[in-house]
């Protein structure tokens, strides 16, 4: 007899993003006046610049001639993108081979299927608050424990707090962690985690034989030259780190589909030489995956261009500037915020004794502001709230004005 997977019994919730929609219908259909104004999922909006799109032309008319059709390609990705990939990161200054990318179609299936080559009874470590992803793929897999209510936290997990007085990045765990997930930029808070911040990490990942997953989705807001933007900025990662990354938010491929995951030669785990953990992530994408899209590729490929990449940081910019309309616009009304300045997301603390969804419904009801409650994203984002940059710029300063007249603070 069929059974399912018991452990999605075990999921908290319905995921953040759905309960947010069921509201946001709820209240729409009792208020079909009013104008919503959606900062909440870190969705792009921005069309995709030229470069790209003359990229995934060429993509498609690649395939209508038999000369340069091509069907299935490497399960790895296009190695011309791989080496563009190798050569983008090298102009950073950091070395890694082309056979060290894996393309695939995008960070959250990567961050979501990372964690199958590693020992199922491996203890994780995530930052509270997270993107829910990590923590949802590993108690899908079987590496927690049950839901407890009262604590909000899966038995099992280790939470690591990032809270006002840690600037949103954590210590080091309190019991031994064998695969740590950091995002930075990070979603939700904003915060990004400084060169000595990460190397306590890496220096505890190569003691310990733990692994770090470090997300760097994000890393393209960066602007402080003095902020780190590849885990393996920091010295010995290479050993003990990998890195997914994405073209979602670089270059508005949320919709597109394109990422990639770095997995060093180097990099070992207890019992494996260098190249062995490569060698799995590559068994794993080859019998569960058949590559990214051609015509995806050859759209990312452009974005490696020296028209792209100025393309795409304009894009960034766009946000960017999305991003400091929104600080300012909370600033004047008085609320607390963090982030928003090397990342596209504005951490509000919520007003004193108003919890996440509280404050979801409030600003929903008195603005018609569709944001994010922290609280959807762990126990230690109870008490704020995510507004996003991404977002048409009359959308945000409509959204903004309507928070400075009609928020009740
Ligand atoms: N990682 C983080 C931290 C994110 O916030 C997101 C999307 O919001 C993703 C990964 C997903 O990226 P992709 O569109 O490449 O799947």
């Amino acid at each position: 007899m069929a059974g399912i997977n018991q452990n999605y019994n075990k999921l908290a919730a319905g995921y953040l993003f759905p309960e947010i929609a069921r509201r946001t219908r709820g209240f729409q259909k009792k208020n079909p006046a009013k104008v919503l104004k959606k900062l909440g999922i870190g969705n792009t909006t921005e069309a995709l610049t030229p470069a790209v799109i003359a990229g995934l032309t060429k993509g498609v008319n690649k395939l209508a001639d038999p000369a340069t059709y091509s069907g299935y390609g490497d399960e790895q990705g296009n190695m011309k993108l791989r080496q563009a990939l190798s050569e983008y990161y090298e102009s950073k200054g950091i070395t890694l081979l082309p056979n060290d990318f894996f393309i695939s179609d995008g960070a959250k299936p990567d961050s979501s299927n990372i964690q199958s080559i590693f020992s199922p009874d491996s203890v994780i470590a995530v930052q509270d608050p997270a993107y829910p992803v990590y923590v949802d793929s590993n108690v899908i897999s079987g590496k927690s424990g049950n839901y407890s209510s009262k604590k909000g936290e899966y038995e099992g997990l280790i939470y690591m707090p990032c809270t006002e007085e840690n600037n949103f990045f954590p210590a080091l765990p309190d019991k031994k962690a064998d695969l740590i997930y950091l995002c930075s930029p990070n979603n939700p808070t904003g915060a990004v985690a400084t060169h000595k911040q990460l190397k306590i990490f890496v220096d505890y990942a190569r003691e310990n034989k733990s692994v770090i997953i470090f997300d760097a989705a994000y890393c393209e807001y960066i602007s402080d030259p003095t902020l780190p933007r590849s885990i393996f900025e920091i010295e010995g990662a290479k050993k003990c780190a990998l890195e997914i990354n994405s073209l979602s938010k670089f270059a508005g491929f949320t919709g597109v589909r394109l990422g990639w995951t770095v997995v060093p030669e180097e990099l070992i785990v207890e019992g494996t030489n260098p190249g062995e953990v490569r060698n799995l992530w590559n068994r794993r994408q080859c019998t569960f995956f058949n590559g990214a899209s051609n015509i995806v590729q050859e759209g990312a490929l452009a974005v490696f261009t020296e028209e792209g990449l100025k393309e795409s940081g304009n894009l960034v910019n766009y946000y960017m500037e999305n991003a400091r309309i929104i600080r300012k616009g909370v600033e004047s009304v008085g609320l607390t915020y963090y982030g928003g300045v090397n990342a596209p997301y504005v951490w509000i603390k919520t007003p004193e004794g108003i919890s996440s969804w509280d404050f979801f419904d409030k600003l929903l009801s008195e603005t018609g502001v569709i944001g994010t409650p922290g609280s959807g994203f762990g126990p230690g984002g109870e008490g704020y709230f995510r507004l996003s940059a991404f977002g048409h710029r009359e959308e945000i300063e409509a959204a903004v004005e309507s928070i400075k007249e009609n928020l009740k603070i």
